[in-house]
């Protein structure tokens, strides 16, 4: 990168990993990861840590920080993260501007020229002169300041979004015009709206597509509703699919698999409905269509110019995205023309989705989420 290009710092804050990346533009300069302590002050800890080990690498602060976090958040509170430990709303950004500032200064000059990037400095204050020379130019200085060193993250402004709707801002870079809606699929079911590459996010949560109601008789569902989608077709719900079929003998050809040892999962009822297994077809046909009413609800909400799909269950070339497709070809309004575009997977979507939701915040992002500035 140049050395005039502005580097915004990124946090892709899941249940498992925590990752933070400097980013670029649209390039992920450089990233560290560290694995998700249980307790939330540990967290805000490695999150600053993460922060700082980048900013040192690169060799400048942050200008912002975009934090993409496994929750609900409204108007830069996270609600709820219940993977995380957050069950009321909580202000992220302060818990971790906190930890940046209890490390003292974070990263001295002479830290970052040896490469160091303090474990100490989180550990709380127990670093160098040096350290606490940067600590007193973090607090006078903020963003970009000379006096607070270039690991400094304490005073630069961070902006918190959903993760799944920062990984739809990084996979919708490519569709600047129009809007666009992201349907994501994993473990669970995810999405966003995008305006021009903006957030749509209402009060916060709109196009959590997860939660639309396709069967109001359905499985109940964490949100309080039922017959969500994300209880009906989700990796998740296909697996546990898979394994009935095969635990049950109704589908030979899982049954069969399940002779290797290891629990089968969603790719293995893709492989059974390839293979012609017709207990696999016709449960997956049923999934697709029950998706396929989802895509209904968000063309009748927002009738979008485009619709990404992304995860790998919904890839062009798996069988559970062929069936989606074909299944939206005869269920969409007869008026609508809205094209479905797989995206391929992205493990760094997240990061860069994030790092531009910060970046455009305050510019020209409606103040849907995060802070207002
Ligand atoms: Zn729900």
């Amino acid at each position: 990168m140049t050395s005039d290009e502005p580097a915004i710092g990124a946090v892709d804050w899941g249940g498992t990993w925590i990752r933070a990346a400097m980013v670029a533009g649209d390039r992920i300069v450089h990233s560290e990861r560290a694995a998700r302590p249980p307790a939330l002050p540990q967290q805000y800890e490695v999150v600053a840590d993460l922060m700082r080990r980048c900013a040192a690498a690169v060799g400048r602060p942050p200008a912002a920080i975009g934090v993409g976090i496994a929750g609900i958040v409204q108007r830069g509170l996270v609600v709820s993260a219940l993977n995380l430990g957050i069950n009321s709303p909580t202000d992220v950004a302060g818990g971790i501007r906190s930890a940046a500032e209890v490390a003292g200064g974070i990263s001295s000059a002479a830290e970052v020229a040896g490469g160091i990037s303090s474990a100490a400095g989180v550990a709380g204050g127990v670093g160098s002169a040096a350290e606490v020379v940067g600590g007193v130019g973090s607090a006078a200085g903020g963003v970009g300041s000379a006096a607070g060193g270039v690991g400094d993250v304490a005073g630069v402004p961070i902006f918190v979004v959903n993760d799944l709707q920062a990984t739809a801002i990084g996979v919708a870079g490519r569709w600047p015009d129009g809007l666009t809606a992201v349907m994501s699929m994993g473990t669970g079911v995810g999405g966003a709206v995008l305006d021009r590459g903006r957030l749509l996010a209402g009060e916060g949560a709109a196009g959590d597509f997860g939660h639309i109601p396709v069967q109001p008789d359905g499985p109940s569902c964490p949100c309080g509703g039922a017959g969500c989608l994300e209880m009906l077709v989700s990796g998740r719900v296909l697996s546990e699919v898979a394994r009935q079929l095969g635990d049950t003998g109704r589908s030979p050809f899982l049954t069969a698999r399940l002779s290797g040892g290891r629990p089968l999962h969603a790719g293995d009822l893709q492989d059974a409905t390839d293979a012609g297994d017709e207990a696999a077809i016709a449960a997956l046909e049923r999934a697709a269509a029950t998706f396929a009413a989802g895509l209904r609800t968000i063309v009748a909400t927002v009738d979008p110019a485009r619709i990404l799909l992304a995860g790998a269950l919904l890839a062009e070339d798996a069988a559970f995205g062929r069936m989606v497709r074909l299944r939206w070809e005869a269920a969409r309004p007869f008026w609508c023309r809205t094209p479905l575009i797989h995206v391929p997977d992205d493990v760094d979507a997240a990061l860069r989705g994030a790092a531009s939701f910060a970046a455009s915040f305050g510019s020209n992002i409606r103040p849907a989420n995060g802070r207002e500035m």
